[in-house]
């Protein structure tokens, strides 16, 4: 105004007089510079800017007004748009009845209005009146600040403060000092004490005197920046309770990054360490009656083989010294006890070797897997010249394991996989494979397979799925099988497919160190 009157003072004195068509021009022409000038600034502005006639018609709305809310200056001049929500409808009638009809201006209405799309915005409105050069109101000029970001902020921090407050785990913030400022319900409820009398104690408040240092020591920890996370710790109740927790702890920080606090999360594993208790109790319980009933399947069967053998030996007798005056039935007859005899003598073999799988106490050491194949292809050596059958084998790993049994587990499964083979010569494979923790030994044949339906019952003891005129044996060895594997650590199952072929499976654990890949040999 000033440098105007200024360069007025000039003009009248420094310049020629000017006529009234001269100075209609200039005013004219700094009046167009101040529209220009008025109008980049409405341009230059972030906020949306939006001017209505006294009719409520858009006049003009800025760059961030389109940018915002997706309109065109074209689009809206002399149009009202569809901005406001039906349920803020009567409010901004208010308001602008207000500015327009009162010249009554309104600032920081928090609402919502929707785009072009259809979304809706979270914004920040102000309203202001505005003045002809007569002084009459001549319309309203609304500016509309984009908050979202802001409410989107204001709502994360009420749903972080939400979790915080209703977290099942109890939560103490302290200060640096370790003064307690601030607690949630889980804390209230576990500690015993009420937030009130928590705030402003000192945050071993509820830890035992024994753990003060443990503590101090991992907050000291944290304030350094180091992670504290899940540390079995001891909390302190107000009725004297000790309780099992797991703790972390979390370096707060304000906007600038400087540390203002520690937040200490306990979980309370009062219910966990009861229900582990539980389940070690019920596991020792459980082993002992296995051990029990292993120990009473050995006694049974070892006390029933003694009056079976005494049988067979009068069988015998019977067939020497009354044989010649038995007629052909007779003599069938005896045959056919004698027979019956040993197969019941196999059978309680057989539970007496599984029940002693149990009872004895297994020697892990490192064995080579070419070494236990080629044994228990030895002990297999008439059968499988006597079928015509070829078994071969790929490299096999040395692994920590019990050799005997080994020997044993491969044997049944080889034995079984010549032994279940219809018109046609047996071709056995066996191969490992190494997996991430283990190592899984493939035993395939081209044997007459299993239906799926039968394939859960061939890992129980006396099970078969073959008749015993066809295939002999008891129906023990998978049993065995399972319970080797299963006590060395690992999984023994099967895929068959009737009239092609079965590959079981068993894995072992690839004990570190352990696992040494040599060579093997073929059969
Ligand atoms: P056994 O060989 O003495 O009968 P097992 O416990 O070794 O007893 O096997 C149980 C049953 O599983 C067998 O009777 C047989 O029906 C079935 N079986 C086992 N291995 C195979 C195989 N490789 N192919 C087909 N059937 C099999």
């Amino acid at each position: 105004m000033n440098d105007d009157r200024k360069t007025g003072k000039q003009l009248t004195t420094e310049t020629a007089p000017q006529s009234a068509g001269e100075q209609y021009r200039a005013l004219y022409e700094k009046a167009k510079q101040q529209e220009e000038l008025y109008v980049s600034l409405l341009n230059s502005s972030s906020d949306a800017i939006v001017i209505y006639d006294t009719d409520r018609r858009i006049m003009y709305i800025n760059p961030s007004h389109t940018r915002i809310f997706g309109w065109t200056l074209e689009e809206a001049r002399g149009n009202r748009l569809p901005v406001v929500p039906e349920w803020d409808r009567a409010e901004t009638d208010i308001i602008v009845e207000r500015a327009l009809k009162h010249g009554i201006p309104c600032s920081a209405y928090e609402t919502q209005r929707y785009t072009k799309w259809g979304t809706l915005v979270e914004i920040g409105l102000s309203a202001s009146p505005y003045y002809d050069h007569q002084g009459k109101l001549a319309g309203v000029l609304v500016i509309y600040r984009d908050i979202s970001a802001r409410k989107h902020a204001e709502t994360a921090l009420r749903l972080m403060s939400k979790v915080f407050r209703e977290g099942i785990d109890p939560i103490i913030i302290a200060d640096l000092e370790g003064i307690i400022l601030d607690v949630n319900d889980a804390a209230e409820h576990t500690y015993g004490w009420s937030r009130e009398e928590l705030i402003g104690q000192p945050f071993n408040m509820a830890i035992p005197t024994d753990c003060h240092d443990q503590v101090n020591e991992l907050q000291e920890q944290c304030k350094k920046g180091a992670k504290i996370r899940n540390v079995e710790s001891v909390r302190y109740t107000r009725a004297g309770r000790t309780i099992p927790v797991l703790m972390s702890l979390s370096l707060l920080t304000d906007d600038k990054g400087t540390p203002v606090g520690i937040a200490s999360i306990a979980q309370n594993l009062t219910d966990l360490k009861r229900t582990e208790e539980q389940l070690r109790d019920r596991t020792k319980a459980l082993e002992q009656s296995n051990q029990e009933l292993e120990q009473f399947a050995y006694v049974a069967a070892h006390d029933l083989r003694e009056p079976l053998l005494a049988v067979a030996g009068y069988l015998r007798m019977l067939e020497r010294r009354c044989g010649k005056n038995l007629d052909d039935h007779g003599i069938s007859l005896l045959m056919r006890a004698l027979d019956v005899t040993s197969r019941m003598d196999a059978l309680i073999g057989s539970l007496l070797a599984y029940s002693r799988l149990g009872s004895e106490t297994e020697a892990f050491e490192l064995t080579d897997f070419n070494l236990i194949m080629s044994k228990a292809l030895d002990n297999l050596r008439s059968t499988i010249e006597h079928l015509g059958a070829t078994v071969t084998h790929q490299p096999l790993p040395t692994l920590m394991a019990n050799p005997s049994q080994m020997v044993q587990l491969l044997q049944n499964l080889v034995g079984n996989a010549v032994k279940f083979v219809r018109e046609r010569s047996p071709v056995v494979s066996v191969h490992a494979l190494q997996g991430e923790a283990d190592w899984v030994f493939i035993v395939r044949d081209n044997g007459i397979g299993i239906h799926q339906s039968d394939l859960p019952r061939i890992f129980l003891p006396f099970e078969r799925v073959h008749g015993r005129d066809e295939f002999p044996g008891t129906g023990i060895g998978l049993a065995n099988c399972k319970k080797i594997v299963e006590r060395h650590g690992g999984r023994l199952w099967v895929d068959s497919t009737p009239g092609e072929g079965s590959t079981f499976f068993f894995s072992l654990p690839d004990r570190p160190c352990c696992a040494i890949r040599s060579e093997g040999n073929g059969q």
